[in-house]
């Protein structure tokens, strides 16, 4: 089969299509020849072995596709050959075809096609436990997302509306402006043209805002922390600008009793009942149209460097697929 398998961590250079002999399902495992598989951000920070992973590996962990075989003690599962099912957080989906424990596959409900579902699973249950768990979003909240017509940007904009916030969100250009708009976004703030933390505090009215969901990291953070209000808390989920550097915890303290997350998906999704569930609620809003993707980068397996690149280099509205 074919597959992005990279052999050294680097730039986008090292992502080259291999024939590599298709993987065997293991015990509680299922062979799953895939339709879509998602890129994500954190594909980059492996990539670069930001995130260490045992080289060679094939990049990617997101991915919908319909199952070809079973492994031995999959029995119980309730899966069979031939059911349509999505998963991620699980390494190897820029390929033709790949393996994932039966454990972490979900069945895609009907209405929902293959590439949505590979559209909506990673980003859209994180956008799901950033806004439902991570903190709660309560009706007239003030609240701050980054990168607003991102891919989680996009679905967390939509989440963070229908709990009833008021949500202001930063993009670089007039295009990314206008699809944050469409999303429900409130206070649109182009950051390339002006100072987030000047327009946030000139249009509240209380001491801040009660969340600030960070994915920039390196370039942002400091800033976020200054537009909370007291006790509010800051949501750093990612680093697309870089790891944030060392932090002395005593300016919490002194910046009004802060609170600062580090989440990661992995965590709210622990328990079958509770990746179920999560699922259920992002695929199912997929299913009524309450949740809108935006499904607009689609690339060639074999071009799934070009589609790094354009991640990387801002270029990139929603959600990327690679077909295989
Ligand atoms: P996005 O589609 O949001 O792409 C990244 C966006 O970040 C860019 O389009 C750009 O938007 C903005 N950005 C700002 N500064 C930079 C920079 N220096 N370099 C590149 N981009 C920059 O990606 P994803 O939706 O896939 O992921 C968003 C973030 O969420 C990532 O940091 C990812 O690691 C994180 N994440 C975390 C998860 C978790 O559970 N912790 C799960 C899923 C994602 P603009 O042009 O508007 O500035």
């Amino acid at each position: 089969m074919q597959a992005i398998q990279i052999q050294q961590n680097g730039g986008p250079e090292v992502m080259v299509l291999r024939e590599i002999p298709t993987p065997s399902p293991a015990a509680g495992e299922a062979l799953v020849r895939l339709e879509a598989s998602g890129v994500n951000f954190i594909d980059v920070y492996f990539r670069e072995g930001r995130y260490p992973a045992a080289l060679p590996f094939v990049l990617g962990q997101e991915a919908a596709g319909t199952i070809v075989a079973l492994g031995e003690q999959t029995e119980a599962s309730g899966f069979s050959v031939g059911d349509r099912v999505v998963w991620c957080s699980v390494p190897g989906t820029y390929a033709q075809m790949a393996v994932a424990p039966v454990g972490r596959l979900v069945r895609i409900p009907d209405g929902v096609t293959s590439q949505q579902a590979a559209a909506a699973m990673l980003q859209g249950m994180t956008a799901h436990y950033l806004s439902h768990a991570t903190y709660a979003i309560q009706p007239g909240d003030d609240v701050l997302i980054h990168a607003g017509a991102g891919g989680v940007g996009l679905l967390l904009i939509q989440m963070a509306k229908s709990l009833g916030a008021r949500v202001f969100t930063t993009v670089s250009n007039e295009e990314k402006a206008e699809l944050a708009r469409e999303a429900g976004a409130d206070e649109i703030i182009l950051y390339t043209r002006e100072d987030f933390v000047d327009v946030v505090k000139k249009r509240i009215s209380g001491p801040g805002l009660a969340v600030v969901y960070d994915s920039v990291g390196k370039t942002t953070f400091e800033k976020s922390l200054s537009v909370l209000r007291p006790r509010g808390i800051a949501v750093l989920f990612g680093g697309s600008s870089g790891a944030v550097p060392p932090f002395d915890l005593i300016r919490l303290s002194t910046m009004g009793s802060l609170y600062v997350t580090r989440p990661t998906l992995k965590d709210y999704t622990t328990t079958r009942q509770e990746l179920e569930d999560r699922a259920a609620a992002v695929l199912g809003a997929v299913a009524s149209g309450a949740l809108k993707l935006r499904i607009e980068h689609v690339y060639q397996l074999a071009d799934a460097a070009e589609a790094h690149r354009d991640l990387e280099g801002r270029r990139t509205t929603g959600k990327l697929l690679l077909i295989p």
